[in-house]
């Protein structure tokens, strides 16, 4: 047997270890724990949905409609009215023939590409994807090929030597980096190799495109027939799982052939109920996403005058390079003395000497808000890199 306190104790010297902190209120920009108000630049509540009083209502009268929990899965007797009133909603919205709700997105992804490949198959996917596509690719017995960060003729290599059914896999707005997928030209390439394309618009469903409809529906319209789109509900839409889109045919083949679909308890149709008010809050939310890429301008322009470590995203992830994990500990740590939350992402979940700070805004950040990060993360660099020194 292994010994994990021992591998436990070398991931904290490693500085690689990870603890949670315990929120007493709401989800928010300023956030409570241990007595201490903070103010937070680490949540995905782009838009300030997750508390967004419309949406406490809503979830409290799905519970009083249709009680808390689903009691089955959705193939037997647990998907309700509010489930199929949102898969509906969610389809007119994406402009796909059929939706589908997973429980997260997680399960959503594993539950694709499970269902469309198997042994003898090729999933080909971007070296930064979320590891749920890389996880599910594993799972499918598929072969798994990665290709460099949006390197396009790289896609085109892996997919011209890969064998069977072929699915290209990819984060919409990479989720640790903010940076964009090409997808038109990918979807060029899946199209000549008759190839599936999931799209995982976690981070840009809700923000980007016209009414919020996502990076990818912004990019390549309502979509061929190959096209797969995956968005989760947790982020800008501030309520928890997510839903797959496409095709008639695909969407009866998951509910046939996703185990992560079939195997589980259909999430409380409350929350389904409370998702359909914070997409209606999506869809009239032009004056949000002002203010969210008002706050993205912002930022970037105080950051590249103050000189600090910027990365190439225009959207709502702006991670700021700190190279090793120690540095980025020691620079998140920082920002804690001063009363701010900003997240240090460390390897597995970015590349050996990319750790990060991982800044995210949120269209409920003031003007002032940012200038107190921009003032802490100066500072903040500053003692980080001199106590390593
Ligand atoms: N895909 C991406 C790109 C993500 O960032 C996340 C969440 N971190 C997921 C999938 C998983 O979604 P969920 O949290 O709903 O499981």
């Amino acid at each position: 047997m292994q010994n994990l306190a021992a591998a436990l104790t070398a991931r904290k010297q490693d500085k690689l270890y990870r603890t949670r902190q315990t929120l007493e209120g709401p989800q928010d920009v300023v956030v409570r724990i241990d007595g201490c108000d903070y103010l937070s630049f680490c949540s995905n509540d782009y838009l300030g949905l997750a508390s967004h009083p419309e949406v406490v209502a809503a979830l409290r009268e799905g519970a009083e409609r249709f009680g808390v929990g689903s009691g089955a899965a959705h193939l037997i007797s647990g998907h309700s009215y509010a489930h199929e009133a949102l898969e509906e909603e969610l389809a007119a919205f994406t402009g796909r023939p059929r939706a589908l709700l997973f429980s997260t997105g997680y399960m959503a992804n594993l539950g694709v590409v499970t269902a469309l490949t198997g042994r003898g198959d090729t999933v080909v996917e971007d070296r930064l994807n979320h590891a749920s596509l890389l996880d599910a690719a594993r799972l499918s017995g598929a072969r798994l090929q990665r290709y460099a960060h949006n390197d396009m003729q790289a896609l085109a290599r892996k997919l011209a030597d890969g064998a069977g059914q072929r699915l290209v896999a990819c984060d919409a707005v990479f989720s640790m980096d903010g940076d964009c997928a090409p997808l038109p030209a990918m979807q060029q390439l899946a199209e000549r190799h008759d190839a599936w394309l999931l799209v995982d618009d976690a981070h840009g469903f809700g923000v980007l495109g016209e009414q919020g409809r996502g990076w990818c529906i912004d990019q390549l319209g309502e979509g061929a027939e190959n096209l797969v789109l995956m968005a989760t509900l947790g982020k800008a839409l501030g309520t928890f799982g997510a839903f797959v889109a496409g095709s008639e045919a695909l969407i009866e083949t998951l509910i046939q052939q996703a185990r992560t679909f079939i195997y589980t308890t259909a999430a409380p149709p409350a929350l389904a109920w409370a998702t359909l008010t914070a997409l209606k809050l999506v869809r009239q939310g032009d004056g949000l996403r002002e203010r969210l890429f008002a706050n993205i301008d912002y930022f970037r322009k105080g950051a590249g005058e103050l000189e600090l470590p910027l990365m190439e995203s225009q959207t709502a992830i702006q991670p700021l390079l700190a190279g090793d994990a120690s540095v980025a500990l020691a620079w998140s740590d920082a920002l804690r003395r001063r009363g701010l939350l900003v997240t240090a992402i460390r390897p597995p979940t970015v590349p050996q000497g990319a750790a990060r700070l991982r800044v995210t805004l949120s269209a409920s950040h003031s003007s002032g808000q940012i200038d107190r990060l921009l003032t802490a993360l100066v500072d903040g660099y500053r003692e980080s890199t001199h106590a390593e020194a």
